[in-house]
């Protein structure tokens, strides 16, 4: 039986890309999220993509998803975003809940539920897509850099955990990625804020090029583990 893949929040950017490039490596894949006509027009595109209705901030959810699974080999939890970029002072809640449910929340759902079929894979997988703004922090993405904070720290914490079993666990840290999310969720569908940030950086990084670090990092030998990869544009500071 090939090897399964599922890709978390696989209906566009990041998620999407690594869903096709894992695809193309041989995984069967299992893309997961919440628009499921962008899901089943990915598969009709791609025949080694299943489509799953997935949200990663309700159990019940990940609990269906993860029970239809006859194995896991690599699972990489790329659903999340920044919703909101308000200061601390006038962060809205309701925002900061939402990024900490599905950054956090989301991926600790997806690992609980398939550590036992990565140690059963016997070179099972576990990426988790942080960010930069995970290492440091920005005026406005109070919320955001939190919950990738925690995220990062989360992996680490898992890394000592599952130390002597047959896991490898990568953290993928994207810079800047001009993806659909960006400007959407981001910068609250204002496409005029987002171009802004991109002004004076020449090339923001597109969805395949961090697809491509994770097809590398994920088809490394069994024995060797890339611990972490942070990825800019090159002009990003
Ligand atoms: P996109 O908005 O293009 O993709 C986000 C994906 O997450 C979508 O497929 C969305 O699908 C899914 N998603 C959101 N909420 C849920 C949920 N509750 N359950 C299941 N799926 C969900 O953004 P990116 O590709 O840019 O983001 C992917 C990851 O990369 C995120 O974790 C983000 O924080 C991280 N990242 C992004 C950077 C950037 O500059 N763009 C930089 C560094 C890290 P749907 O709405 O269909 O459920």
């Amino acid at each position: 039986m090939r090897k399964t893949a599922v890709v978390t929040g696989a209906s566009s950017g990041i998620g999407e890309a690594t869903a096709r490039r894992l695809a193309a490596e041989g995984y069967e894949v299992v893309a997961g999220a919440r628009r499921r006509d962008r899901l089943d027009e990915l598969a009709s595109e791609v025949p080694s993509i299943r489509p799953a209705t997935l949200d990663v901030t309700s159990q019940e959810s990940v609990d269906a998803l993860v029970s239809s699974l006859e194995r896991c080999d690599v699972l990489v939890n790329n659903a999340g975003g920044a919703f909101g970029l308000e200061s601390v002072a006038e962060g809205r809640l309701d925002d900061w809940q939402r990024m900490y449910d599905t950054n956090v929340l989301g991926s600790l759902r997806m690992t609980q539920a398939l550590i036992p079929k990565l140690v059963e894979s016997g070179d099972g997988v576990l990426v988790m897509l942080t960010s930069t703004a995970g290492l440091t922090s920005y005026e406005g993405g109070g919320g955001y850099c939190a919950a990738k904070h925690a995220q990062r720290s989360m992996t680490e914490t898992l890394r000592l955990e599952l130390v002597g079993q047959p896991v490898r666990i990568i953290e993928i840290a994207p810079g800047m990625v001009q993806s659909e999310g960006f400007a959407l969720t981001r910068f609250r569908g204002d496409a005029a804020a987002a171009a802004r940030v991109y002004e004076g950086v020449p090339g923001p990084l597109s969805p395949d090029d961090v697809a491509d670090a994770i097809a590398w990092s994920v088809t490394r030998p069994a024995h060797v583990n890339i611990d972490r990869m942070v990825i800019r544009p090159r002009a990003q500071a």
